[in-house]
């Protein structure tokens, strides 16, 4: 089954599931009358139930129709409709429905929640953002607890790249629910911290980097971040220094430091801090990633033997990291060896379908073109790991 129709599926089992607890509360608090009543109705009810099971939604509703004709009482009908119509994408009728729900006298006023919490999720199918949110909002007034609500507000605020609110939303769900709540709220803050330096005021964007950091210390893209606003300032060395910290905390995302040290080679006039970052890499983790920095690093100070080298180291650990085929053929024409690298180039030819550094998520298997902090499918942060494109593993030891 594919993920969106697995997911649809779990989504109406869950909805099924709530529609038979509720069934069997109404039963319990005296509201029997209508199902025993109806027979038929029941009937078409089982029924519909049977066609959801085996994922043929246009009879499911249709037996919910002809259920609800015979027994209008029965909300768990109603509830498995309009999930249904909202997982068809007939947003509107869903709408009705809902209201419907929440519009009937002496509901029981969980059941008009649940109502109202469906009805943020069929707004938010339907692409009514603020309709949503404004929905969910009314929920966590009367249930300010709720945190499979708070968890739906916070990803609104983060599609609407409000991230203060996104972080106040995650402080209250790491106020209620049990768990690491680090790393989300360290995630809001750099993105705050980004938007602040995009609107050019680089102070607060390093009060949010620096909050990132205290908040979660395995935080990369704070570092990262907080290196290029230093960076940019001209301060080399802190930058470095930043940088360097990723070594530390996670070095599997070391690499990421290693394009923007390139940047530098231009700009440093004493390029000793590199070298000393490099040298730092190399004992702590001297993967293919940082044989080609070194080798790059060396190229620069004109060691073309030195970079050839390096490149070699970093061929032998990853054959297929083509970024390293490509320098090692730079670097043999630099020293007017045209067959051998042709031979490199040709190597490299061969691996052109094979991206080395793949990503995918931890959580919902998705695999996205180039690395990103929040899952682009599941919304979870930190999932996405780099992959070995031949070995179907992380590439870096943790
Ligand atoms: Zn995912």
């Amino acid at each position: 089954m594919e993920p969106g129709n697995q997911r649809l599926f779990l989504g109406l089992i869950i909805a099924f599931g709530f529609g038979l607890v509720l069934g069997a509360a109404l039963c319990r608090s005296g509201h029997k009358k209508g199902r025993a009543e109806g027979t038929n109705g029941d009937e078409a009810f089982l029924k519909g139930v049977h066609y959801i099971l085996s994922n043929d939604h246009d009879h499911a509703i249709e037996e919910f129709t002809k259920s609800v004709q015979v027994n209008s009482d029965t909300i768990e009908t109603y509830v498995a409709l309009g999930n249904l119509y909202r997982s068809k994408g007939d947003i509107e009728r869903a709408i009705r429905i809902r209201q419907s729900i929440i519009l009937r006298p002496k509901l029981d006023a969980h059941i008009r929640l649940r109502a109202l919490v469906d009805l943020g999720y069929d707004y938010r199918k339907g692409g009514f953002f603020n309709r949503s949110l404004s929905t969910f909002l009314q929920v966590i007034e009367q249930d300010p607890s709720n945190v499979e609500v708070l968890e739906e507000l916070e990803r609104l605020y983060e599609e609407m790249k409000d991230w203060d609110k996104a972080f106040k939303t995650r402080q209250k769900i790491s106020r209620i629910a049990k768990g690491d709540h680090k790393n989300i709220m360290a995630h809001h803050l750099v993105e705050s911290g980004k938007a602040q330096q995009q609107a050019g005021d680089p102070a607060k964007a390093k009060s949010f980097y620096n909050k990132a950091i205290s908040t979660h210390k395995e935080c990369v893209d704070a570092y990262l971040h907080l290196g290029d606003l230093h960076f940019q300032n001209g301060d080399f060395k802190k930058a470095i220094s930043i940088w360097e910290k990723i070594i530390q905390v996670s070095p599997r995302f070391t690499f990421l430091a290693y394009n923007r040290l390139e940047g530098a080679y231009a700009k440093m006039k004493d390029l000793r801090p590199v070298e000393a970052f490099l040298k730092k890499c190399a004992e702590a983790n001297a993967d293919a990633f940082t044989h080609l920095a070194i080798a790059k690093y060396r190229s620069n100070e004109g060691d073309i033997e030195g970079a050839l080298k390096e490149a070699e180291h970093a061929l032998e650990l990853a054959p297929s990291l083509w970024e390293a085929a490509r320098f090692k053929g730079d670097l043999l024409l630099r020293k007017g060896n045209s067959d051998e690298a042709m031979a490199a180039y040709t190597a490299l030819l061969e691996r052109l379908d094979l991206p080395y550094l793949r990503f995918q998520c931890a959580n919902c298997g998705f695999e996205p073109s180039h690395l990103q902090w929040q899952c682009p499918q599941c919304k979870k942060w930190d999932t996405i790991r780099p992959m070995d494109a031949s070995a179907e593993k992380p590439v870096l030891a943790v």
